[in-house]
């Protein structure tokens, strides 16, 4: 892909699979009606087929295809949930969030707590792991809503989400879960993760960008961000652009058809990459549970390295030392300072994610060239 650049930065986003592509284009052409026109057969067959996208989004999470309102990606869903939760309730009620949220929660509490919301930022393991009980210790009738990213989209770890939801429908409070990374990568089923709310993407799962999903339980009353029509039942006005619906519709499909199968592989892949490099550097470290993580995801560490040299050594790599929306900010990751890795572990620290077309040769070759590089790297510094 992409010519020579071995492509491992999924967790920044999936190439579109050839047969979204091919599902999406119809609606760029012949099928260019506008969903919500409903007086002629234009628009009533683009609306058909966003039913169609929308049933299949539902399907992928066990949802019903009335609880799904598509947005333009899981930054717009994040919001959604969090401040249209928040301006449902009642009185000045309480956000509770953790301190490994993508920046789109991470932000959005942030301004709540500039605001004069109480705002509580749990914390987590040294695995990257928060506890349920710490949940547990601050569930009062004073919280509007708990927010929990699903799987991380730095160190790829999964959180005890069942738990939680056990929890907060225990304490009869509101939970949201940030599942842009782990849609279509591990099983997510909205009943049994016990959730109100679940963001989703649909370029993190290989189709297309500018659009996602929020996943909303029947009941649950939300107040929108925009004003405007009254498309997605006025929850989030505005004309829907087919053909992402249908690539977001495509891709949910392929993801609940084949995951299971590419979970297995990409695991193997992942661990095979791993080994070629924990072989070579009795040094290398591995950020997050190596349990509780996603199929396809490494993130490593080596003490002595800038991983800035290490990846600006490889360029047939596509790698990355973090998440896409923190790169140039400089900012050194807070999910690696919240798993209590020191600024020099975290300045070394580099993100590998693993991919659909990803084949086992490219990963030999990654590893090679990785070590190669490194060796290199070393001996010019001493
Ligand atoms: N949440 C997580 C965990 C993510 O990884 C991302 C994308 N980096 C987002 C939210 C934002 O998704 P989008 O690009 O669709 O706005």
């Amino acid at each position: 892909m992409a010519g020579q650049t071995i492509y491992l930065d999924h967790h920044a986003t999936t190439p579109l699979d050839p047969r979204v592509l091919e599902a999406m284009l119809p609606f760029y052409g012949a099928r260019f009606g506008n969903p919500h026109s409903s007086s002629h057969r234009v628009g009533r067959a683009a609306a058909e087929a966003v039913d169609a996208a929308r049933a299949e989004v539902a399907a992928l999470v066990g949802a019903h295809a009335g609880e799904i309102i598509f947005t333009s990606g899981a930054t717009e869903a994040n919001n959604l949930a969090i401040l249209g939760s928040l301006a449902a309730c009642q009185g000045d009620a309480a956000f509770v969030t953790t301190s490994v949220e993508h920046a789109s929660v991470r932000q959005t509490a942030a301004v709540l707590a500039e605001t004069g919301r109480r705002v509580t930022i749990l914390p987590v393991g040294p695995d990257g792991r928060l506890d349920p009980v710490q949940v547990e210790s601050v569930l009062t009738p004073a919280v509007g809503l708990v927010s929990v990213i699903l799987a991380n989209n730095e160190i790829g770890v999964i959180q005890p989400l069942e738990e939680i939801g056990r929890l907060c429908r225990r304490a009869g409070v509101r939970l949201h879960a940030d599942a842009a990374q782990a849609a279509g990568k591990i099983p997510v089923d909205v009943e049994r993760l016990g959730v109100d709310l679940l963001s989703l993407s649909a370029h993190k799962i290989y189709g297309p960008m500018g659009i996602g999903a929020l996943y909303v339980r029947g009941g649950v009353a939300l107040r929108p961000l925009f004003h405007g029509g009254a498309q997605e039942g006025g929850l989030r006005p505005g004309t829907l652009p087919t053909a992402l619906c249908v690539g977001f519709g495509a891709a949910c499909r392929l993801a609940r058809e084949e995951r299971a199968a590419e979970a297995a592989r990409l695991a193997d892949l992942r661990d095979r990459l791993f080994a070629r490099l924990a072989n070579a550097l009795p040094d290398l470290r591995l950020n997050g549970s190596a349990l509780h993580r996603l199929p396809g995801n490494l993130n490593i560490s080596l003490p002595d390295v800038e991983a800035e040299d290490w990846l600006a050594a490889v360029p047939e790599l596509a790698l990355s030392t973090g998440a896409a929306c923190a790169s140039g900010s400089q900012a050194p990751s807070h999910v690696l300072r919240a798993i209590g890795l020191t600024e020099a572990e975290i300045q070394g620290s580099i993100r590998i994610g693993i991919g659909r077309f990803t084949a086992v040769e490219e990963i030999d070759r990654a590893a090679a060239l990785l070590l190669r590089r490194l060796a290199a790297l070393r001996r010019d510094d001493g």
